[in-house]
């Protein structure tokens, strides 16, 4: 195969994997009584390279997950002609929230106050809100990343107030498991927490959970965001 072929055949794949995948969501909400179309599909292309993003979003994909500010910050730049859907999904670090205000549409890992305050701060005069999620750690041992439960309801009572982010729900990144009841326990903690905050008046729509290993379960849960990274660009 000559370089042209390579790259023409490497494209069809990706719209293979997207297509099933895509297909696959379809399934599950149906399989779980969702609402057909209600779990859209974040593409993580974190450390994939700008082509691939470019395939994908020549067969129909418009949002992407970043995970790192300064890959995000490049593959915004390469890709500024594109309409595309940015979605941050990594660490916020707060010397990187300006890369992030600047060039996501989204950010799902807001943990504390100090860098959502940084965000809304530095969004862009004239931009859209960011719009945002809290992450919530629903298994303390696994990672150090996400709010606790207990903090979570004071820490929407302050993003909320922020004038250039909208709360849009919660996202999490439970422990890897292959046991489908585990993760959808997992999963229900994290929809009972926003099922109880909007009892207490919050109007959140978004659940941001499942990857390309638990999302059946997510979608089992009421996931509304799923962020599939492996399934669709293949192992990093
Ligand atoms: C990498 C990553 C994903 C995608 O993971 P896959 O297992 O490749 O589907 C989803 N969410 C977050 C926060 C990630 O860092």
């Amino acid at each position: 195969m000559n370089q042209q072929d390579k790259g023409l055949s490497h494209r069809s794949a990706l719209c293979d994997r997207l297509a099933r995948q895509i297909e696959t969501l379809r399934e599950c909400e149906s399989r779980y009584h969702r609402e057909s179309g209600s779990v859209a599909l974040l593409a993580v292309s974190k450390t994939k390279p700008v082509h691939d993003i470019q395939a994908a979003l020549h067969c129909g994909q418009t949002r992407f997950g970043e995970n790192y500010a300064q890959e995000l910050d490049a593959k915004a730049e390469a890709l500024a002609d594109a309409a595309i859907e940015w979605h941050f999904i990594g660490p916020i670090q707060s010397n990187k929230t300006r890369i992030i205000a600047a060039r996501a549409d989204w950010a799902h890992s807001v943990d504390r106050l100090k860098t959502a305050a940084r965000l809304s701060r530095q969004r862009p005069e004239g931009a859209a809100p960011l719009q945002v999620c809290i992450q919530v750690n629903i298994d303390a041992e696994n990672t150090k990343s996400g709010v606790s439960l207990d903090q979570l309801p004071a820490l929407c009572a302050e993003v909320v107030e922020l004038p250039n982010l909208v709360l849009r729900g919660l996202m999490c990144i439970p422990r890897p498991s292959p046991d489908f009841d585990q993760n959808r326990r997992q999963f229900a903690r994290l929809r009972k927490a926003l099922e109880s905050l909007n009892a207490q008046g919050y109007a959140l729509d978004t659940l941001s959970m499942g990857m390309s290993g638990d999302f059946p379960a997510a979608i089992a849960e009421g996931a509304t965001i799923v962020r599939i990274g492996t399934a669709i660009f293949g192992a990093r």
